[in-house]
């Protein structure tokens, strides 16, 4: 590819609306364009390594088995109907309707689709394990789409769906993709870590996400330095920590204290001078229809992901001004456990607190000295809290540490989720009917490239790892004025060509400036640059982009020594 024919527009400037690295070097590197919030318009560059990634990742999945599909993006609402998700996925779904009124929505996601495809085929043990899986657009209609292809509203995602006749069915196909996003992830030159998540909407016990660890991430990732453990924050368990010491702790007098203004945990901590561990916050929830309240230390955040599990309810909201004043007879910021009469669930933390400071449901008034049994009665204790760096590894001894991480994949065993709901049933080996075993694994393609750019850039642009770079080499003959080097740059152009190197002849009658930045702001993993200098002595420059090496060899030996350093990994 010549340069000066390729569609690949570089800015110098970074624009306004993009926030992290990976965002303002693909619009810098011409690799992608916004057409609207969310969605992006991919140029050359940047659809070779979205290629490239696909590639990769298609490579992984037939290897453990998987076939490749394509499945519809318009999918029709009969079947959303059919697993109950037309109602529960809310406004992210883009809705539309025919010209003859039907109901239609642009694919989320692809279970119900596949199960739908499913079913009407697959009628027998025999015919499992079944690995289906597509690269196709996704659509989601983002409240805040941002970060460039980190959260967009249309994404190219691989899907896998695993159809299984057993439970140890289930565990081979979950742990075969496992296995193979570790490899893909590797491959596109980023060390992804397996978490522990909450399966959330798409449903389902155990998942794992993959994040790449970044300060842009979106996630907060909690992970014991001392073992394996990873979670993040919505799924990371809290500790029951068991009482210390046999004494009878001394229980002070429950008293009404005055805290005018105070509503906060901060404010009552430094109005009272206690710490915020010693206070009880007391949040009031509506769970499907009915208020609750919930406990969690006052240094504590709660889960809600959690508290919606223990109840076991569709739906948890926060409960609204009126309805806290109804329950409890005073403004927000004064609600506390005391003479509550509302179902009290609390957090592990609360069980060994003594003499806390709790709102005592009157305006400006908290009491002091409050104490579990005694003055309160929880009906349940669960761990029900965020939790948060330096907290107790669940696993061991160790301290959980935290990082910021970007999601860009995630496995999830469905189990019978949707088989059961969509009447997707085989014959086992007794000629008995039963729901196929689902799994469903996940890779954001888009957003995995940004990752890979997250990781690998410096001042002067993208990195990219060979195994997904756009072009491997660019060949920069300082001046094209120049007939030797013109010549040169040619006859070096073909020979890489035809050895296979993925090469750009930088032709351009630009300053010699001009082209390195833009070859360094795009990335390529090589650079050979030819000046009259060097030309003269019989050698060319060989630059590495990633270590800003340089090399002179001879011009004989140039093409050999590149596709050396290609295929020796030695540059990555
Ligand atoms: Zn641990």
């Amino acid at each position: 590819m010549y340069m000066s024919q390729l569609y690949s527009p570089t800015l110098r400037e970074t624009p306004a609306d993009a926030e992290i690295v990976s965002h303002k070097l693909m619009l810098r590197a011409g690799l992608m364009r916004r057409s609207a919030a969310g969605v992006y318009a991919f140029l050359p560059l940047g659809l070779r390594v979205i290629r490239k990634v696909e590639q990769i990742i298609r490579e992984e999945m037939n290897a453990i088995g998987g076939q490749e599909v394509l499945l519809p993006i318009v999918q029709p609402a009969e079947l959303w109907e059919e697993s109950g998700r037309w109602a529960d996925y809310g406004d992210e779904m883009f809705r539309l309707r025919d010209r003859q009124g039907r109901q239609f929505c642009l694919g989320p996601t692809h279970e119900e689709i596949i199960t739908a495809l499913v079913r009407s085929e697959v009628r027998s043990y025999r015919q499992m394990p079944l690995r289906l899986y597509q690269i196709q657009n996704k659509y989601r209609d983002e409240m805040r789409p941002r970060f460039g292809l980190m959260r967009g509203r249309e994404f190219i995602m691989k899907d896998m769906y695993s159809f299984d006749s057993d439970n140890e069915g289930l565990d081979e196909s979950y742990w075969a993709a496992y296995k193979a996003y570790a490899r893909i992830f590797a491959r596109c030159g980023v060390e992804a870590h397996p978490v522990e998540a909450d399966s959330g909407a798409i449903g389902g016990d155990v998942t794992h996400e993959f994040m790449v660890l970044a300060d842009s991430g979106e996630d907060l990732v909690l992970f014991c330095p001392q073992c394996e453990y990873a979670a993040n924050v919505e799924r990371a368990e809290g500790v029951r920590i068991p009482r210390g010491g046999d004494e009878q702790p001394h229980l002070g007098e429950l008293a009404k204290v005055a805290t005018p203004g105070a509503r906060t945990i901060e404010q009552i901590s430094e109005f009272l001078n206690v710490k915020p561990e010693d206070c009880i916050k007391t949040l009031l929830y509506v769970a499907d229809g009915q208020v609750i309240a919930a406990l969690v230390r006052g240094d504590h955040n709660i889960n809600e992901i959690k508290l919606r599990k223990l109840l076991g309810c569709e739906t948890l909201e926060l409960a609204d001004d009126e309805t806290i004043f109804k329950a409890t007879g005073a403004p927000v910021g004064f609600a506390g456990p005391v003479a509550l009469s509302l179902p009290l669930y609390a957090d592990y933390a609360i069980e060994h607190m003594v003499n806390a400071v709790v709102g005592a449901n009157e305006l400006d008034q908290h009491m002091v000295n409050a104490n579990l049994d005694r003055d309160f009665k929880v009906k349940e204790f669960a761990d029900l809290r965020e939790v948060q760096p330096g907290d107790l590894c669940p696993r061991c001894e160790g301290r959980l540490e935290g990082a910021r991480g970007i999601e860009v994949g995630q496995v999830f065993k469905l189990g019978t989720k949707y088989s059961e709901a969509m009447g997707a049933t085989f014959l086992d080996e007794n000629g008995k009917e039963k729901p196929v075993i689902m799994g469903c694994y996940g890779i954001g393609v888009g957003r995995t490239a940004a990752a890979v750019i997250e990781k690998n850039h410096d001042e002067d642009g993208i990195i990219w790892p060979v195994s997904v770079a756009p072009y491997h080499v660019i060949v920069v003959p300082v001046s094209m004025k120049d007939e030797a080097q013109a010549k040169a740059s040619q006859n070096l152009y073909e020979e890489l060509k035809a050895a296979g190197v993925e090469v750009v002849l930088d032709d351009r009658n630009e300053r010699p400036g001009v082209k390195f930045k833009d070859a360094d702001l795009i990335g390529f993993p090589i650079r050979v640059t030819i000046g009259a200098k060097s030309l003269e002595q019989g050698a060319m420059e060989i630059i590495i982009r990633r270590t800003k090496e340089k090399l002179v060899v001879p011009i004989e030996d140039v093409a050999s020594t590149v596709k050396n350093l290609l295929k020796d990994g030695e540059i990555r």
